[in-house]
């Protein structure tokens, strides 16, 4: 068959390119003689509406033979090699379909916006590097025509790799002495690629390894056996606070990258979390580069350098948040993932992956072994190591030698009786804080707060509402002025008196970061107070600014959300108070406790890691809760026994995938009349086995100027839930000012 465009050579083989920016449109060019290396991964140029765009390849085609010849040829190959790897590929459309999202949107979180857009050219420098160094009379004769030559010359024979950049020697003013040099054939000009490093001009003293205690080094054998083909089951660590996990991290990286193998290392918000950072690149300190870190703060010629030095093998090991774990990292053999059971791992706006769970799958996909690790593992990682999955080490003891510090939990419905009281802040609260000011220590106040959930609870025996059917409190409508439980949609009137005790003092919580403020400046006007909360820290680098002002003293109290739980790492913190520790547990989400359970012990592991003891005051008005009480024993096996327990009761994840369903409008009715329209299109399509919720206000029933209606699903296996509900919003059309939106493996129910 002729082809279409006379000029244009028939090829046989055929590419499917997902083009940047068309929301998941493919289309298929031919390739032209000579291209070869396109393959799965490519990024191409193609030929797009009389201009060009990019695109990543989805998969070689041979073309129909209808089309043959009428297919238009990529334009031009951008990278020699794949930018995407194979198994990387399978992972973004294996993640697409998990998660109901256009495959496009994982691509884009593999190929970083830098990496894609290709603006961000490679820097180059130009070095001298000598090639003959000239005998004593030479050199006499040289420093006497041109003392700046020679000056360059013994410059760079004193240098150790005998080379050094032309800035180093004087700036531009060298290029003219140099060029002279290089025509006497002492030395020669070379341009050099500059690597921008986000860690700049930082250095970082060399660590060596530390003599492991016995637990450490059982659990780094298990790792290394693991790393060399062993056991391939993924493997959880459980290892207290201190316990130095961190430590066998850097082992088993080490040994990683002794086999030629590639590390890839996730922590939780990196901003956060610099010590992990500079502790990597200390330890390899002795082979520069070796380490690359990847986070979003960075500018994106760094991100783009940081990449491609990943890529091409430059760089062993690799660090990030979440997203890195898609990094291009070469022959992966160990993935870590630091504080496994942090809710950052989980991506809250579109695509809403969980970087945890595809790194399990990513490390299967491509026989890397995996390390997750944490204190205070997850329910999900630990249902996983009780039924075998997962193979469970663990480490019990303090390594470091310090004991954990003191923690006491306070009544609040007895505290509230004492008339000093201020509300928020108990008498013995407030004479412990008094106290650290006056000997001039710091201190952290929490305000366990999520989202703006209000709970009723009463203040005199503790009791919170809750749903008869679901087990978890029922959150307040002003509209109604009902109570309503989110899960199953069951009302009930507020009552009058609490059903415990009947006390007429039965109230809705609602303390904000900023009325606790108030109250903390009236009553410590002298004290240095920094609050930290979402309206604080929307300027970017502000929380790493407020914590780097903490750290060097520069403030004595710090109050915030749970946010500031995971800086916790600073030497003159004596005292941490968590101000209303029911705050967490009130919300209708079934993870509340286990957060709560997190967030405790995490800060009583943390709190007094320097010289000086800790002390730990949680204040609350339900001390017998499970979360409280196995928090303040640091006992993760009995909570997660209990936990579990009940979770398996009550149909909740680990035991089911939960997902929710939210649509969204800048108008009421519509938002409102297009979930139940959906939500009874999905009673008659999906099977029995998968539980839907009725549909209802969102407990915050409307943020930035959009009203917003949601329902949970719930069902053995997340595949069913995303495959019938994206089909269903597809088929639904819905107009431009309706946003449905579809949370698999929902962690936020608000
Ligand atoms: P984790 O990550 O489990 O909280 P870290 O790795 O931060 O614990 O270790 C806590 C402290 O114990 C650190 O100061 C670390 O240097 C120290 N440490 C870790 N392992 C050892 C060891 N084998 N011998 C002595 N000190 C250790
Ligand atoms: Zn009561
Ligand atoms: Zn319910």
């Amino acid at each position: 068959m002729q082809g279409l465009f006379a000029d244009e050579p028939l090829s046989d083989r055929a590419a499917r390119v997902l083009v940047d920016g068309l929301n998941d449109m493919v289309l298929d060019y031919a390739i032209p003689p000579g291209m070869d290396g396109v393959m799965r991964g490519s990024r191409v140029e193609v030929p797009l509406r009389g201009r060009g765009a990019t695109g990543t390849v989805l998969c070689l085609v041979p073309p129909d033979d209808r089309w043959r010849g009428a297919l238009r040829p990529l334009r031009r190959l951008v990278n020699d090699e794949p930018v995407v790897s194979s198994t990387l590929m399978d992972l973004a459309e294996w993640a697409a379909r998990y998660y109901a999202v256009p495959v496009e949107q994982m691509i884009r979180c593999i190929v970083p916006e830098p990496v894609r857009q290709e603006r961000h050219e490679e820097k180059t420098r130009k070095v001298a590097v000598l090639t003959d160094w000239p005998d004593d009379e030479k050199l006499n004769k040289i420093n006497a025509r041109a003392p700046r030559q020679a000056h360059i010359l013994r410059y760079l024979h004193q240098s150790s790799a005998k080379r050094a950049p032309l800035a180093e020697l004087g700036g531009a003013a060298t290029l003219n002495p140099c060029r002279t040099l290089e025509k006497l054939g002492y030395i020669r000009i070379e341009e050099e690629t500059v690597h921008r490093d986000p860690a700049g001009e930082e250095t970082f003293a060399q660590s060596t390894p530390l003599e492991l205690n016995e637990e450490q080094a059982a659990v780094l054998k298990r790792v290394i056996a693991a790393t060399d083909g062993g056991d391939s089951r993924p493997m959880l660590l459980q290892g207290v606070t201190g316990s130095g996990k961190t430590e066998v991290y850097l082992q088993a990286a080490q040994h990683a990258m002794g086999q030629g193998k590639g590390v890839l290392i996730l922590v939780p918000e990196i901003s956060l979390t610099p010590q992990t950072m500079a502790r990597f690149k200390s330890r390899f300190a002795d082979s520069p580069g070796a380490v690359a870190i990847l986070h979003s703060a960075m500018s994106d010629g760094e991100r783009f350098d940081e990449w491609h030095a990943i890529r091409r093998g430059q760089a062993r090991i690799a660090i990030g948040p979440r997203s890195a774990l898609f990094a291009p990292v070469k022959n992966l053999g160990l993935i870590i993932v630091d504080e496994e059971h942090d809710g950052s791992y989980k991506q809250e706006n579109s695509p809403r992956y969980h970087g945890r769970d595809l790194a399990v799958l990513r490390a299967k996909m491509e026989g890397a072994a995996i390390l997750l690790g944490s204190a205070t593992p997850s329910l999900e990682s630990l249902q996983n190591a009780r039924s075998g999955k997962y193979a469970l080490l663990r480490m019990d003891r303090r390594a470091d030698g310090q004991h954990l510090p003191l923690t006491r939990v306070l009544d609040m419905r007895t505290e509230a009786k004492d008339k000093r009281n201020l509300g928020i802040l108990s008498e013995r609260l407030r004479m412990a804080i008094e106290d650290r000011l006056r000997k001039q220590q710091q201190v952290i106040l929490l305000l366990n707060r999520r989202g703006f959930a209000r709970a009723l609870q009463c203040p005199d025996c503790g009791h919170v509402a809750q749903c008869e059917h679901c087990a978890l409190p029922m959150t307040y409508h002003a509209t109604e002025n009902r109570l309503v439980c989110h899960l199953c949609g069951f009302r009930a009137i507020v009552p009058r008196r609490c059903p415990e005790c009947s006390s007429e003092n039965i109230l809705l919580e609602g303390y904000g970061t900023q009325k606790v403020e108030a109250v903390l400046r009236r009553c410590f006007p002298q004290a240095r107070l920094q609050r930290v909360d979402a309206d604080v820290t929307t300027r970017k680098n502000a929380l790493r600014d407020i914590l780097s002002d903490f750290r060097a003293g520069k403030t004595d109290i710090l109050l915030g959300t749970q946010m500031i739980a995971k800086g916790l790492d600073f030497p003159r913190v004596t005292l941490v108070g968590v101000l209303n520790a029911d705050l967490g547990l009130n919300i209708p989400d079934p993870r509340a406790a286990e957060r709560t359970f997190q967030l405790l012990t995490q800060v009583a592991g943390r709190a007094g890691r320097g010289e000086l003891d800790g002390e730990v005051i949680i204040q609350t008005y339900s001390p017998q809760s499970c979360a409280i009480q196995f928090a303040r024993r640091h006992d993760t096996d009995g909570f997660a026994e209990n936990e579990l327990g009940l979770r398996q009761q009550f149909d909740f994840p680990p035991f089911c995938h939960m997902a929710v369903l939210t649509i969204r409008s800048p108008q009421e009715d519509m938002a409102r009349f297009s979930l139940e329209t959906l939500h009874k299109r999905l009673l008659t399509r999906l099977p029995q086995h998968v539980q839907i919720s009725d549909p209802l206000p969102a407990p915050i029933p409307r943020a930035h100027g959009q009203f917003r209606y949601q329902c949970t699903l719930r069902a053995p296996g997340a595949r069913i839930i995303a495959d019938v509900v994206s089909a269903e919003i597809a088929d639904m059309q819905f107009g431009e000012d309706i946003i449905a939106t579809l949370d698999i493996d929902a962690y936020s129910f608000m």
